[in-house]
């Protein structure tokens, strides 16, 4: 028995298939202490989109780190959050013409949704919530309450009050039309819902199977919002940061939340930050009605700024659309002719293959194990078993891209 599984709790989840100890990584390979390399498929959950150990960001770091230059600075100003909070205006927001204010709320994911969610019910004065079903926003209580997973939620003691959950999409009922569906409860005042202070959803469901939204469908939803005196909030947490190939994921539908929760890729080289993008007129939280210790990390803040500088020095906006289009191609013709129940789907970077058609759909872990002991790490999508999830850095060189995906074809083959 290794340390780890003597020490630490059992509550890890990833390294339970992959049984090295690994210690360097660099671009999109992971390396093990025993010197074996891999592909990584997986790239952080999505907090890696620059890939691992990435050359100017760690030059940017190094140049800060050896300066003396303040490394803690809870809200204080600092030049690290200065230069960052520039450069995100600058090269992000007003280009697009987004009138957002910036809050850093904590260093991870579910601190930005909790932040969203008491700003919104603040501001409503109202506490409901709609979420989508197949969702997944964090694993603290409040987000949690607002994630579908019935065996994420299990335990935890969460009564659902306030929180409806609503078919994604045109949901997994046939044809239902879900906007028809929440306008008929929203209206109804005997339903017993109250009218919810926002709508909370992902545009691409990534831990709940990597479904994708339709654009027309996020367009009514906008509308039906705006009707109802609701405000949207967009988690762009895994899917933001060019993952489906604009910077932010609603861009594609062209419609703009009142609120955006950013994290992971946000920072890249798996630093902690999140922020939460607000319309101006939601600024209403006095100073320290909501804070938190770690809300400025600033190598993070310096990590962020030079994302933001790869981005365009390296074009990743046509990588990601030279790549998505590699995928795509590979998976209609290598992936889909191995079983036609196969369903394949996703957007830019991030795709899921759904084995749950097939007639032994119990594969899943068994294609990992054995794409892991070939050299490539990959994963399934949340506990979502049945749909494994191609995530790779979006720096990811072409060669490593096809042979992470032949990897990944042949294991499929011999299950
Ligand atoms: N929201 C989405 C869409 C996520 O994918 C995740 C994490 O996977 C979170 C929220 C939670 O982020 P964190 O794990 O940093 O709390």
């Amino acid at each position: 028995m290794n340390i780890f599984e003597k020490i630490e709790s059992n509550v890890r989840s990833y390294c339970r298939n992959y049984p090295v100890v690994f210690d360097k990584a660099k671009g999109e390979i992971l390396y093990a202490k025993t010197g074996e390399s891999y592909i990584d498929f997986l790239a952080g959950a999505g907090a890696l989109n620059y890939g691992h150990n990435h050359d100017y960001m760690k030059g940017k770091m190094i140049d800060y780190i050896t300066s003396d230059k303040i490394m803690h600075g809870l809200d204080l100003y600092t030049s690290a959050k200065e230069d960052f909070i520039s450069a995100f205006h600058e090269k992000i927001l007003s280009p697009r013409q987004l009138n957002y204010k910036i809050q850093f709320s904590g260093p991870t994911g579910a601190n930005a949704v909790e932040a969203a969610l008491k700003l919104a019910r603040k501001f409503k004065k109202r506490t409901g919530i709609f979420a989508l079903m197949g969702s997944f926003h964090g694993m603290t209580l409040g987000s949690l309450s607002i994630s579908s997973n019935k065996s994420n939620r299990a335990g935890a003691g969460l009564d659902l009050d306030g929180v409806t959950f609503i078919p994604f999409n045109h949901g997994p009922f046939g044809n239902m039309d879900t906007i028809k569906y929440m306008e008929y409860i929203l209206n109804d005042t005997h339903s017993g819902i109250e009218k919810p202070a926002a709508m909370i959803i992902e545009t691409v469901q990534a831990e709940g199977g990597v479904n994708v939204a339709d654009i027309e469908w996020l367009r009514k939803l906008r509308k039906l919002c705006d009707e109802h005196d609701i405000l949207l909030i967009c988690d762009d947490i895994q899917v933001g940061c060019l993952r489906t190939g604009s910077f932010f994921s609603f861009e594609r539908a062209d419609i703009i939340p009142d609120i955006v929760v950013l994290s992971k890729s946000i920072s890249g080289y798996g630093l902690p930050m999140s922020l939460v993008l607000i319309r101006p007129e939601l600024d209403i939280w006095k100073p320290g009605e909501h804070n938190g210790t770690f809300r400025g990390n600033q190598l993070a803040f310096i990590a962020a700024k030079a994302a933001l500088e790869i981005i365009e020095e390296e074009k990743l906006e046509e990588e990601v659309k030279r790549k998505e289009y590699f995928i795509k191609q590979f998976l209609e013709r290598e992936i889909k002719p191995i079983d036609s129940s196969i369903d394949i789907r996703g957007i830019g970077m991030i795709w899921g293959i759904d084995l749950s058609g097939l007639k032994n759909n119990n594969i899943t872990s068994g294609v990992i194990k054995d794409c892991f002991e070939h050299g490539l790490i990959i994963e399934s999508a949340g506990r979502n078993d049945h749909v494994i999830k191609i995530l790779p850095p979006l720096t990811i060189g072409i060669e490593n891209l096809n042979e992470g995906c032949n990897i990944l074809k042949q294991s499929l083959l011999k299950a």
